[in-house]
């Protein structure tokens, strides 16, 4: 058996790897056998940067986090349900599982679940490169358990799905298919993507929340337009709704919104839903979108449609300031990154960079001195000498006061 006890002592040098002793002493204390498992290992063996260290226990794992959580100054959150814990000590995380073994019984819900042993826990999981682990108990230290082919796949660029039903089983593996395959720059194998391509239907099935948590998952990769475009070659996207599509237009702007820095799921999302056949209100719904990223879809759409007014050369910086502010922000930067047209673009840039800043030099204050009364008095004078400063008809402070002293004396 080959051993990767060099490779992971390299990669975890220091108070990673301290941990991971730590836990695999305790366990093989209490007779159990410990191993990293799935994307670690996949991210270890392709030299690529581990961010999560997903440790499986052969037995309790909640159990054996308890006991270093007492006695080695571990952080434990747990979740008895799933037989997990997040140990966490200085900078360090460590997600503890149990090995299970699931069966499905309906197709897009999610597994029966039962404490296994490592070989049942890699035969349930997505795909060959995730199905490796290395054992970490002492006594086998660096061990890899490689009964899928996952080496193989890694060094072939292959994503692959374990058994023909994998799909059916749980059709979110589909949008996960898609992401290692772009992340990775890795393809589908040709019957995995057969097979994909036969069920891709499966996802009418998957709950809202499910597919909401996917597709985030899509939006977090560093190029998610490359998964999303596949993702609509692939007839995935009008899966999950049938107005989505993943094209050039979408990928122009992710990237836009990278460079000008103003990418993140909620104005991605806007894009994608940006093209007016894309019906936002079934979309949320399907989606079950939380409240505020609904708002920003709905935003998104209503600016669209006043786009044209801002697009008329007469409208004056008061005026174009009035309607956006009615709109968050994040539909504001989507709308400029989706149209075309330069006067648009143009107000909007202003909107975003310098109106939304404008105030009158004068306070509320001060403004009660002049004797303006206060309350609503006060807040109506702000705004006129606000829409003013917009418009260029007051700059300095005797301007704005001549302002006030007028308003007085007609009010
Ligand atoms: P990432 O780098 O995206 O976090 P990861 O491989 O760590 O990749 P997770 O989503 O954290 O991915 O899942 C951890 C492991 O659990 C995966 O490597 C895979 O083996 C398994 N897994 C996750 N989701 C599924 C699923 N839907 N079906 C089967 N196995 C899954």
């Amino acid at each position: 058996m080959t051993s990767l006890s060099s490779l992971i002592e390299k990669q975890f040098a220091g108070e990673r790897l301290g941990a991971i002793r730590e836990v695999a002493e305790r366990a093989a204390g209490q007779g159990l056998r410990v191993y990293l498992v799935g994307g670690v290992v996949r991210d270890l063996l392709l030299g690529r940067q581990i961010v999560d260290i997903d440790i499986v226990v052969e037995g309790d794992a909640l159990a054996l986090a308890r006991a270093l959580a007492e006695t080695k100054g571990w952080q434990i959150t747990g979740h008895q349900r799933f037989g997990t814990a997040k140990l966490r000590r200085d900078g360090t995380t460590l997600d503890l599982a149990t090995a299970r073994l699931e069966t499905y019984s309906k197709p897009g819900t999610l597994p029966d679940v039962r404490p296994g042993a490592i070989a049942d826990d890699l035969r349930r999981r997505d795909f060959t490169i995730n199905t490796m682990a290395i054992e970490v108990t002492p006594t086998h230290f660096g061990d890899i358990i490689d009964t899928h082919g996952g080496q193989a796949d890694l060094r072939q660029k292959l994503v692959r799905i374990l058994h023909p039903q994998s799909f059916i089983d749980d059709p979110t593996r589909i949008f996960r298919a898609i992401r290692y395959e772009q992340r990775l720059g890795f393809r589908l194998e040709a019957e995995t993507e057969k097979l994909l391509r036969r069920d891709v239907s499966w996802l009418g099935q998957v709950s809202g929340d499910r597919l909401r948590h996917e597709l985030e998952l899509v939006l977090k990769e560093e190029a998610p337009e490359t998964a999303l475009r596949r993702a609509g070659d692939l007839g995935v996207l009008r899966e999950v709704h049938p107005g989505l599509a993943g094209n050039g237009w979408l990928t122009e702007r992710f990237e836009s919104a990278r460079r000008n820095g103003s990418a993140s799921t909620g104005l991605y999302l806007a894009l994608l839903a940006y093209p007016p056949q894309a019906d936002v209100e079934s979309l949320i719904a399907r989606l079950r979108l939380r409240r505020e990223v609904a708002r920003v879809l709905r935003d998104t759409q209503a600016l669209r449609r006043d786009l044209q007014g801002l697009a008329h050369p007469e409208m004056r910086p008061s005026a174009a300031y009035a309607l956006l502010q009615r709109y968050s922000m994040i539909a504001v930067r989507a709308c400029l990154l989706a149209s075309d047209d330069c006067l648009v673009k143009e107000r909007l840039t202003k909107y975003l960079d310098e109106w939304r800043y404008v105030k009158s030099l004068l306070t509320g204050d001060a403004l009660g001195k002049l004797g303006v009364p206060k309350g609503e008095g006060v807040g109506q004078v702000l705004e006129e000498l606000r829409r003013a400063r917009l418009d260029g008809e007051v700059e300095t402070v005797e301007q704005e006061m001549a302002l006030v002293r007028k308003w007085l004396e007609t009010h």
